[in-house]
């Protein structure tokens, strides 16, 4: 219970994501709120298609029962262009926290062949936990071949997050 006897709420959430690499092979990567030089090409999308950072973002919106990344960042709005993940996951922190939330965490996990994320991993959890003013966690795996990640023809992010008010 809280100090005004109200009983705190704990709230999950859940997003996922997929984007195909771009067929321009100079296309830049971005992938857990960070740049990858060298691993061209990047991911194809409406904004960067960091699928890290909307999964994160994803979660939280679900956590919150506030929608999802679609409702809340419609292709349709050109204000998104173009725009990092860190950006839309920074803008879904702060809508989760305007209807009252605290954020706990958030882990992500990315699906996919390339880049490896162990050597920057530390470097990629800084990134997000800034943009977002919580913690996050990120790891990564494959799938042993199989399917559209383990074939190479892009990324998924699957995360959790943890909110309390
Ligand atoms: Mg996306």
């Amino acid at each position: 219970m809280s100090s005004a006897d109200q009983p705190v709420q704990m709230r999950t959430g859940i997003g996922v994501d997929v984007h195909p690499f771009d067929t321009d092979p100079m296309r830049p990567l971005h992938l857990v709120g960070l740049a990858w030089p060298g691993e061209e090409p990047g991911l194809s999308g409406h904004s960067d298609g960091d699928v890290g950072a909307h999964a994160a973002a994803d979660a939280l919106l679900s956590a919150a029962g506030l929608g999802d990344l679609g409702s809340n960042f419609g292709t349709d709005d050109l204000r998104w262009a173009g725009a990092r993940g860190t950006m839309l996951l920074a803008e879904a922190g702060e809508r989760v926290r305007a209807a009252g939330w605290t954020i706990d965490n958030i882990a992500v996990q990315v699906i996919g062949n390339r880049p490896r994320l162990g050597p920057r991993r530390e470097e990629a959890q800084a990134v997000l936990s800034e943009a977002v003013g919580a913690p996050v966690s990120v790891a990564a795996t494959t799938t042993d071949g199989l399917g559209l990640t383990g074939r190479g023809e892009g990324l998924a992010a699957i995360a959790t997050a943890l909110l309390h008010r």
